[in-house]
């Protein structure tokens, strides 16, 4: 879905890429791996300053660190999918990754680069003023079906099994349920953001869309 939409709309005009989920992934990671107890939202809050994160942006590999530890594949498991939802509802998580996604988009445009950064609140919250803002989705059936034959492939299995799907839609629906319900920052289509429904393309033609529309906004700005 939408990390290898954006990062083909990267590599094809030739920008930086920030995942921002990665980020709210590497918190949920580092707060598992203290032992905090990620549903008391204070106990998570108490060490929202802690961890540093260092995000890459090269979109054909970007990766994270958490204090110099790379978790890129750790992030993607389970136990932090299950955990990640309460701890971005958290305030101070998201105003210490707001701060961090701010200052690496500056240091990109310092570089004279532009980039693409991906998230739910992008739009909304983190850059309202972005020269081009996409508000992407799918119908529910077709998320969790490429969702689950990423997960598939990330375990080396040759195609999800029958219950995975399902299991992922389930997993897909609650997250968004919280996501979009949250009091800060829910996720929802940003003023001046053009939508665009990736159910019945490919990759390719979602990328291809997206590419257009960036380079008219960028011809207009
Ligand atoms: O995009 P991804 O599935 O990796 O995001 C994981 C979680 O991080 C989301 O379910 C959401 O709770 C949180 N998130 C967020 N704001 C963002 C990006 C992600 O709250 N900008």
């Amino acid at each position: 879905g939408k990390s290898s939409t954006s990062r083909g709309v990267a590599r094809a005009l030739g920008l930086d890429y920030l995942a921002t989920g990665a980020m709210y992934r590497a918190m949920a990671w580092y707060m598992l791996a203290r032992g905090v107890d990620i549903s008391d939202p204070a106990a998570v809050a108490a060490l929202a300053d802690r961890p540093t994160l260092t995000s890459t942006t090269d979109p054909d590999a970007p990766t994270i660190a958490v204090d110099g530890v790379d978790v890129s594949e750790p992030i993607r498991g389970e136990a932090v999918t299950g955990a990640v939802s309460p701890v971005a509802a958290v305030p101070e998580v998201r105003a210490r990754l707001v701060e961090i996604q701010r200052a690496r988009v500056a240091a990109s445009l310092a570089q004279g680069r532009g980039i693409v950064v991906e998230g739910r609140d992008i739009g909304t919250v983190v850059l309202p003023d972005a020269t081009a803002k996409i508000f992407l989705t799918a119908d529910a059936e077709a998320r969790a079906a490429r969702r689950a034959l990423e997960d598939a492939g990330r375990t080396g299995a040759a195609a999800p099994a029958a219950g995975d799907v399902a299991a992922t839609a389930a997993s897909l629906a609650e997250r968004d349920a919280i996501d979009s319900g949250r009091a800060l920052a829910p996720l929802r289509r940003a003023d001046g953001a053009v939508q665009v429904d990736g159910t019945y393309l490919t990759l390719d033609e979602v990328i291809a869309a997206i590419v257009g529309i960036v380079e008219q906004a960028c011809a207009a700005d």
